[in-house]
C-alpha cells in the first residue's frame, strides 16, 4: 500500500458552510474508486467531548461503537460512507490538553517547559497521525471545525503548517469559503475569499484546493480570478452550489472533480472513476416519491434543527427505501396538553417520541404516547421515548397514577424506569453513561422480530436510566411486552403493545445505525407502517 495521505479541510469567511459533509463527499468519492477513507474531526473547544454540552450549543452528540460521544459530523460521515468511526475520529482541545497535562504530571517531559509549540502542536499531529499509522487507510481526512482566523484554532492551523512541510505532496490543504452574492451589485464577490486565504498565509499555510460554497454558478473568470489572487491553479478552484439535499453533494463534488484534484495534488493514481451507481439510485428513489406521509416528532429541541439530526437522516434513508416522502413535523413536547392533543396531532401518520434528559416537556411526550397508543398510530419511542412510553402504560392502563422514572421524580411511589445499579455510584456527567455498542437478543414471537430477521443484533446507547424489571410481569400481563433483552445483564432493551398495529420503544438509538447502503430496518418499518395507515385511513 502507498503512504497514507493526510487531508486537511479548513474553513474560512463563515461558520456552517458545511465542511462536514464537503469532507464526507470528497470520502464517499475517494472510497467509491477502491481507496480506504476515514476522517476525523477537530474542534477547538475546551470540553473533552461534546457529551457535555446542551444540543442547542452544538447540535445533536453522536455515539460511535466504541461509545464516544462526538460531533455531528461523524454522523454525515457513517451515513455517507457506512463505515465506522471511533474516539480517535473525533478530538477536541479539552482532550489535547488533558494527555498534554497528564503527561506533564507523570514527568514525561523531562523538566522541559511545556508549550503550544511544540508539545500541543505535536499531541495534534500524533492523534492526526495515529489514524494514518494504523496502516489501514490510503487517505485520513481530518476537518479542522470553527473558522480560520479564529484565536483557539491557531494550533490546529500551525499543525497543517507543519505536516505540510514535513509530508509535502503526502498531504493537501483544502480551504472551504464562502463566495456571496450581493443582489444590489448583482454579483458574486471574491474578496471575502481572497481576505480567507490571506490570513491562512499569515500562518504559513497556502491552501492546494478552494472549495467556493455559493449560491450561483462560478463562471470560469471568477474561477480564474481566485485562481490568480489566491495561488492555486484554476482547476482546484471548486464551486460548491447549495444543494436541496446533502446527498446531491457527491454527485456535484464529482461533477467539479474535487477528488481527482486532490488525488493529483497528492500523485496517486487518477485512471479509476467513482461508482456512484447505487448513490444515484437512492437519490432517484428520494426525488421521485410515490406519496407522502406526516409523521410527528415530538421533543423538546425542535426550534434547533441539528438538535435531531440522526433521526432526520433516518427519515431520509427510509424515505427512499419506501420510495415515500416523509413529511417530519417537529412538535414541540413543552407545549403539548390535554387540551391541544387532537389539534397538534391530528393529520399524523407516525409519532416519533424523541431521546431526551430532563423533566421538561415530559408531560407532553407522555400524552403524545397515550394519544397513539388510543387512536393506534403507528409509534416508535426512542430512549427517552420509549421511557415515557413505559411510564404512560404504567399511569393509564395499569392504573399507577404517580408513575414515574426516577430521573424526573426519585421519590415516586412507582419507579417503573429506574436508575440502573452500576449508575448509581457514579458523580460525574462526562462519558459516564451506559455509552455505545450492546448486543440484545429478540424475542421470536415478536414484531421486532419481523422487522430485523435475526434474533441477535447490536445497537448503540446513551443513558443512564432502564426499565425496572420488578414491573416486567405486570406489564407483560397487560400487553406490553419486553421483547429485546441484553442478554447480559438482563435489561430491557425493546418493548412492543400487543393490542396495536406498530407500537415500539427502544432503548437504544436506532438513528446512529442508519445510513445511505443500509437503512435502519426499524425506521424503514415504522415509514412502511404509517404509509399503510395512511392508506386504512383514506380507505374507511
Ligand atoms: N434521560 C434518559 C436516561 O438517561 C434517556 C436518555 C436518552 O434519551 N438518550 O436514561
Amino acid at each position: 500500500m502507498a503512504r497514507t495521505k493526510y487531508i486537511f479541510v479548513l474553513g474560512g469567511v463563515a461558520s456552517s458552510l458545511g465542511k462536514g459533509i464537503i469532507s464526507s463527499s470528497l470520502a464517499k468519492l475517494l472510497q467509491s474508486r477502491g481507496f480506504s477513507v476515514t476522517i476525523q474531526k477537530l474542534d477547538p473547544y475546551i470540553n473533552v467531548d461534546p457529551g457535555t454540552l446542551n444540543p442547542y450549543e452544538h447540535g445533536e452528540c453522536y455515539v460511535t461503537e466504541d461509545g464516544a460521544e462526538t460531533d455531528l459530523d461523524l454522523g454525515h460521515y457513517e451515513r455517507f460512507s457506512n463505515s465506522q468511526t471511533s474516539q480517535a475520529n473525533n478530538i477536541t482541545t479539552g482532550r489535547i490538553y488533558q494527555s498534554v497535562i497528564e503527561k506533564e504530571r507523570r514527568g514525561d517531559y523531562l523538566g522541559q517547559t511545556v508549550q503550544v509549540i511544540p508539545h500541543i502542536t505535536d499531541e495534534i499531529k500524533r492523534r492526526v497521525m495515529l489514524l494514518g499509522i494504523s496502516g489501514k487507510y490510503d487517505f485520513v481526512i481530518t476537518e479542522i471545525g470553527g473558522t480560520v482566523g479564529d484565536i483557539e484554532s491557531l494550533p490546529y492551523v500551525e499543525t497543517v503548517r507543519q505536516m505540510r512541510w514535513e509530508l509535502g505532496r503526502d498531504c493537501c490543504v483544502i480551504h472551504l469559503t464562502l463566495v456571496p452574492y450581493l443582489s444590489a451589485a448583482g454579483e458574486l464577490k471574491t474578496k471575502p475569499t481572497q481576505h480567507s486565504v490571506k490570513t491562512l498565509l499569515e500562518s504559513g499555510v497556502q491552501p492546494d484546493i478552494i472549495v467556493c460554497r455559493t449560491e450561483r454558478p462560478l463562471t470560469e473568470g471568477l474561477k480564474d480570478k481566485i485562481a490568480l489572487f489566491c495561488n492555486v491553479e484554476s482547476s482546484s478552484v471548486i464551486e460548491s452550489r447549495d444543494a436541496k439535499t446533502i446527498y446531491q453533494v457527491p454527485i456535484m463534488m464529482r461533477d467539479e472533480n474535487l477528488d481527482t484534484e486532490v488525488l493529483r495534488k497528492t500523485m496517486m493514481p487518477t485512471d479509476t472513476s467513482p461508482d456512484l451507481k447505487r448513490w444515484e439510485e437512492f437519490l432517484y428513489k428520494l426525488e421521485n416519491p410515490g406519496g407522502e406521509v406526516n409523521i410527528g416528532l415530538v421533543g423538546k429541541y425542535v426550534e434547533l434543527k441539528d438538535a435531531y439530526k440522526s433521526i432526520n437522516e433516518s427519515f431520509v434513508h427510509a424515505s427512499a427505501a419506501n420510495e415515500y416522502k416523509v413529511n417530519v413535523k417537529l412538535i414541540h413536547s413543552e407545549f403539548l396538553t390535554k387540551d391541544n392533543l387532537e389539534e397538534k396531532l391530528k393529520g399524523l401518520e407516525g409519532i416519533l417520541v424523541a431521546p431526551g434528559f430532563g423533566e421538561r416537556g415530559i408531560e407532553g411526550k407522555i400524552e403524545a404516547i397515550r394519544y397513539a397508543r388510543e387512536n393506534k398510530i403507528p409509534f416508535l419511542g426512542i430512549c427517552l421515548g420509549m421511557q415515557c412510553a413505559v411510564i404512560e402504560f404504567g399511569r393509564n392502563v395499569l392504573g399507577y397514577k404517580s408513575a414515574h422514572s426516577t430521573e424526573m421524580n426519585p421519590d415516586t411511589k412507582y419507579p417503573v424506569i429506574d436508575l440502573m445499579e452500576e449508575q448509581k455510584k457514579i458523580k460525574g456527567l462526562g462519558g459516564t453513561m451506559r455509552l455505545g455498542k450492546y448486543p440484545c437478543k429478540i424475542d421470536k414471537n415478536s414484531k421486532t422480530y419481523e422487522i430485523y430477521q435475526v434474533i441477535n443484533v447490536s445497537e448503540r446507547h446513551r443513558h443512564r436510566y432502564e426499565f425496572n424489571n420488578d414491573y416486567l410481569e405486570e406489564y407483560e400481563m397487560h400487553g406490553m411486552k419486553g421483547v429485546g433483552i441484553n442478554p447480559n445483564e438482563n435489561l430491557v432493551e425493546i418493548i412492543e403493545l400487543d393490542d396495536h398495529p406498530w407500537f415500539i420503544g427502544v432503548q437504544f438509538h436506532p438513528e446512529y445505525k442508519s445510513t445511505v447502503a443500509k437503512p435502519h430496518p426499524l425506521f424503514v418499518s415504522f415509514v412502511k407502517a404509517a404509509i399503510e395507515h395512511k392508506t386504512t385511513l383514506s380507505s374507511s
